[in-house]
């Protein structure tokens, strides 16, 4: 990828200049956080992080990107139907992951009373990197789906702008036009809305369900506002409120201190620290009501790593989406190797060939949120220690993508201002609606560019290490 800033990049006094306007212009757009320090607080706040440029990104890949989301989408909601294939797909990983084996539970739980539910909404963001370890042109890979809490698709909606200014201070202003509008908080509160209005109760509210420490507030904040403008009610509960104020009344309506409930949006629930036993209780009581549950646990396990990783063996998309043979090569096509660790010849065979070269493969746990993967020597080391225990199965194993660095500076609060090699990561928002077997809505909603300095293998924004970017296409 051509570094497209080649002439500014360097020059200390210009890129001084337009850092300085970047951050007030990001505090003016609302590309905020709230800080560390006082995390539970409004009033002081700060410009969450971001590149000072937009990032290049090749165009080709990028519409490939966007073309293959309504797949994804259809195949997400597919898997979240086919109770066989979770089983049977998921059967090794919950006998060792306690976690997955309890959502798992629920699943099977709420499936045997019946569901409740009859409209689903799915609302996730596949991301992906541009792969140049073959050499030749850079290829779209997909680093995973997130079919739960997808973050910033709000603060993103308003980054194209900063970088806009940013160019024309640089003097770039040609360039400048050609950043594209982005806008997935619409599109992600055009899901809800949806999905609320085919629940059919005026009176009914979009509960939020969010964390304890809400720094990301903002980021949620703006798809709020986006149901409010539409004069649908929106609230903000936690897990602990849910199980204080919520019930079910005979026809498993849901009610939060008496007020009905339509759609309930996770922005929480996928990290096991969060639940302890009451936290289960209201999860629980949330996945057996009729309100709309975005995601419904199904779906949830549908976005697991090990789900991922069974997507990847030859045979298995064909058979989730028989029809449907041009969808199935789009996704196919974004698919880097992906390897079982399951105990058996094929898993030990894997095992032995990530112990002897490293850095050709990433090791991933069943988990979501950031900075759990394990690369190089570190990788080699735990797998040394599991390869022949059953916590093997607790992992999958990912071809490393290796995309082309490029120099940005990352604009961090408190933090100097210094340049760095980059790598970015593209994402791209989906939203469905279904409403009993059809999908009345179907839609890529907006994309996000994340970008970190490649001393960093792993970590999103949340986690301090990826920053908000635009991509500039070329
Ligand atoms: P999480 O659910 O924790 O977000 P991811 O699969 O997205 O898990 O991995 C976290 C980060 O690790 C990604 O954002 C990316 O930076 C890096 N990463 C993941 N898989 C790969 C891979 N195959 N090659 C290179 N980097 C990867
Ligand atoms: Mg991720």
């Amino acid at each position: 990828m051509a570094a497209a800033w080649q002439d500014v990049v360097r020059d200390a006094a210009a890129v001084r200049e337009a850092a300085a306007v970047a951050v007030d212009a990001a505090l003016l757009a609302g590309v905020l956080m709230r800080t560390g320090e006082q995390p539970h607080a409004s009033d002081v706040v700060n410009y969450a992080p971001f590149t000072l440029l937009p990032s290049a990104v090749p165009r080709a890949l990028f519409e490939q990107a966007y073309t293959v989301q309504q797949d994804f989408n259809l195949l997400v909601d597919t898997i979240s139907q086919n109770k066989e294939f979770l089983e049977k797909t998921l059967a090794s990983t919950i006998k060792v992951d306690d976690f997955t084996a309890r959502l798992f539970r629920i699943y099977m739980q709420v499936l045997e009373e019946g569901l409740a539910q009859t409209v689903f909404l799915g609302i996730n963001r596949s991301d992906y990197m541009f792969d140049c370890g073959l050499g030749g042109p850079a290829a779209l890979r997909q680093i995973e789906i997130n079919t739960i809490a997808a973050s910033f698709g709000g603060l993103t909606s308003r980054t194209a702008d900063v970088h806009r200014l940013v160019l024309k201070v640089l003097g770039k202003t040609e360039e400048a036009s050609h950043l594209l509008p982005n806008n997935p908080a619409k599109g992600l509160a055009l899901g809800i809305a949806k999905a609320w209005e085919l629940y059919g109760s005026q009176r009914a509210v979009v509960m939020f369900l969010v964390e304890d420490v809400q720094r990301n507030i903002f980021d949620q904040r703006c798809v709020e506002n986006e149901l409010w403008n539409r004069n649908i009610r929106v609230v903000r509960k936690r897990f602990w409120d849910v199980f204080e104020q919520g019930s079910l009344d005979a026809s498993r309506r849901l009610y939060m201190d008496g007020q009905e409930v339509a759609v309930v949006y996770y922005r929480e629930g996928y990290v096991p620290q969060v639940y302890d036993e009451q936290n289960w209780e209201a999860r629980l009581l949330l996945e057996r009501s009729r309100a709309v549950k975005c995601p419904d646990i199904a779906t949830q396990l549908a976005g697991t790593k090990k789900v991922q990783q069974e997507l990847s063996r030859p045979g298995t998309l064909e058979k989730l989406l028989p029809g449907h043979p041009e969808a199935v090569a789009r996704i196919r096509a974004t698919f880097a190797g992906l390897y079982s660790l399951d105990e058996g010849e094929e898993g030990d065979r894997i095992a032995a060939t990530a112990i002897a070269d490293p850095d050709r493969f990433v090791l991933k746990p069943q988990r979501e949120g950031g900075g759990n993967n394990l690369y190089g020597e570190e990788l080699r080391e735990v797998l040394e220690k599991i390869k022949d225990s059953p916590e093997r199965t607790s992992y999958i194993l990912m071809d490393k993508i290796k995309p082309q660095p490029a120099l940005n500076y990352l604009l961090r609060a408190h933090s100097p201002l210094q340049v760095s090699e980059c790598i970015s990561e593209l994402g791209i928002f989906g939203v469905y609606v279904r409403q009993g077997q059809e999908l009345v809505l179907n839609q890529a909603a907006g994309h996000l560019l994340r970008t970190k300095a490649i001393e960093h293998a792993d970590g999103g924004v949340a986690a301090g290490v990826a920053v908000l970017d635009t991509p500039y296409l070329v």
